[in-house]
């Protein structure tokens, strides 16, 4: 793999985006206000135009269009944001990851204590 003092390839920059925004869900209310949902919208929507991989953000911008960022509750937010990692991971043929485990992933751990 990629040296740690290299650039990012896309790679790196993918798992760390997904990393920080799947975190960024984590911690996203259970009942967020108006300016938190506000937020999500424009932070989601400018990430769309600055991702720095263009094809990536040429095709993020398509699904944000046809699937608007949900951002009513945590969960909400957070299986939004499954559902657009798994149109990604879909286009690069990589295996689809249950959405129903999103909080065990990215929030609680593991019940198994994988992540202690
Ligand atoms: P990643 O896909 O980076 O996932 C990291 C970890 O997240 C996984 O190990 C798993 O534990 C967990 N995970 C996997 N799927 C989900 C899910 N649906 N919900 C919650 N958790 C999950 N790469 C390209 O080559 N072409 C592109 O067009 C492209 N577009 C991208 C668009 C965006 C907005 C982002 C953030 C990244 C994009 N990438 C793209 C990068 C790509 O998605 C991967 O990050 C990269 O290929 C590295 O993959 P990975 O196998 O390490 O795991």
């Amino acid at each position: 793999g990629p040296a740690a003092d290299c650039p990012a390839d896309v790679e790196t920059l993918g798992r760390s985006t997904w990393t920080l925004l799947h975190t960024i869900a984590a911690q996203y209310p259970t009942q967020p206000s108006p300016g938190q949902q506000a937020d999500i919208k424009g932070f989601m929507g400018i990430l769309s135009r600055l991702y720095p991989c263009w094809v990536c953000a040429k095709d993020f911008q398509k699904f944000l269009a046809t699937s608007p960022v949900r951002t009513a509750s945590r969960d909400d937010f957070g299986r939004w944001l499954c559902a657009a990692h798994n149109e990604v991971n879909d286009k690069l043929g990589k295996p689809q990851f249950d959405c129903n485990m999103w909080e065990e992933r990215w929030r609680t751990g593991w019940k198994d204590g994988r992540c202690d």
